[in-house]
């Protein structure tokens, strides 16, 4: 058994407006992601997706139920400083993330404000870039780097907290394709490499492949809890949730109509390539 890092019991999160009214964004969530696991988030706009993230490091409180992060509930203000070590985010917009006028200093930037010695700080700031690819750009500007640069970017500075798990909420909406490969590719590899607890919302289908389990959101509530292959092999589903499917599991649903005999759980470009060639 894994240890769990995220437990969610019936979580339910009711945003209350100066009205008083009450709008229900989550409506009793339950689910346990485990240290290491890498799992994608998909949702169309409004299902409640931002709302579950900003519960994962006490950003935002269960209205009713528990959010538990390493054990620790994130109602227990005495642990609000402990979760805030171990979850860092990131959001959309880079441009909101950055502040520092040189990218060396915006990475260590959270480091100094724990007290970290100097010298420490420039080791972690240096690895950290490596690890997202960027190393060569500790003494730019941020302000003249990529959207996809941006985001890894800010990626390093997670990294160089240390934190153990990391929530990205749409990193990619706003960068062009060979940007959001970057940051695809930065975040598998702090999980295969560092074994960090990764949950990874998107609308790109193509990159929740990557994630080892997709958890899909309709209005509120988690409607589908599992691996890339056992959700997109049911295309259907996932449309009647007004969601794309990857073009590659599209066209195999398609052929097999056809009367073509090919495999129910074909995802990739590379898989249907592979059948298809056969
Ligand atoms: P998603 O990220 O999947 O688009 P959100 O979690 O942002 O969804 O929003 C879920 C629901 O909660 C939506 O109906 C949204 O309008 C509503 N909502 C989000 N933030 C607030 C807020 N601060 N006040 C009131 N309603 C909100
Ligand atoms: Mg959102």
């Amino acid at each position: 058994m894994t240890e769990k890092f995220f437990e969610l019991d019936h979580v339910t999160h009711v945003y209350q407006s100066s009205d008083g009214e009450g709008h229900e964004a989550l409506h009793g969530v339950t689910l346990s992601i485990g240290t290491g696991e890498f799992v994608a988030v998909l949702g169309a706009n409004g299902s409640g997706k931002s709302t579950l993230a900003r519960h994962l490091n006490a950003l935002l409180l269960p209205t009713e139920g528990r959010c538990l992060v390493r054990g620790w509930d994130t109602k227990d203000e005495t642990r609000r400083w402990d979760i805030r070590q171990e979850v860092s985010m990131v959001f959309q917009n880079p441009d909101n993330q950055l502040i520092a006028a040189v990218v060396a200093d915006d990475v260590a930037f959270g480091p100094e404000n724990l007290g970290i010695p100097p010298a420490e700080i420039r080791r972690r700031v240096k690895d950290a870039l490596a690890l997202v690819g960027m190393e060569h750009y500790a003494q730019a500007a941020p302000h003249f780097l990529s959207g996809g640069q941006k985001q890894r970017i800010a990626i390093a500075g997670a990294i160089a907290m240390q934190t153990h798990a990391l929530v990205l909420d749409e990193p990619t909406a706003m960068l062009d394709p060979r940007g959001r490969v970057e940051v695809l590719h930065a975040v598998e590899k702090l999980h295969e490499e560092q074994r960090m607890t990764i949950v990874y919302i998107t609308h790109f289908m193509e990159e929740a492949i990557a994630a080892d389990r997709i958890v899909l959101m309709d209005v509120g509530q988690i409607v589908m809890d599992a691996t890339p292959h056992e959700i997109f092999s049911q295309p259907e589903r996932v449309r009647a949730l007004r969601l794309d499917v990857p073009l590659a599991a599209d066209l195999a649903a398609r052929l097999r109509c056809g009367g073509m005999d090919l495999p129910q759980d074909i995802v990739t470009d590379e898989e249907l390539l592979h059948c298809l060639s056969r």
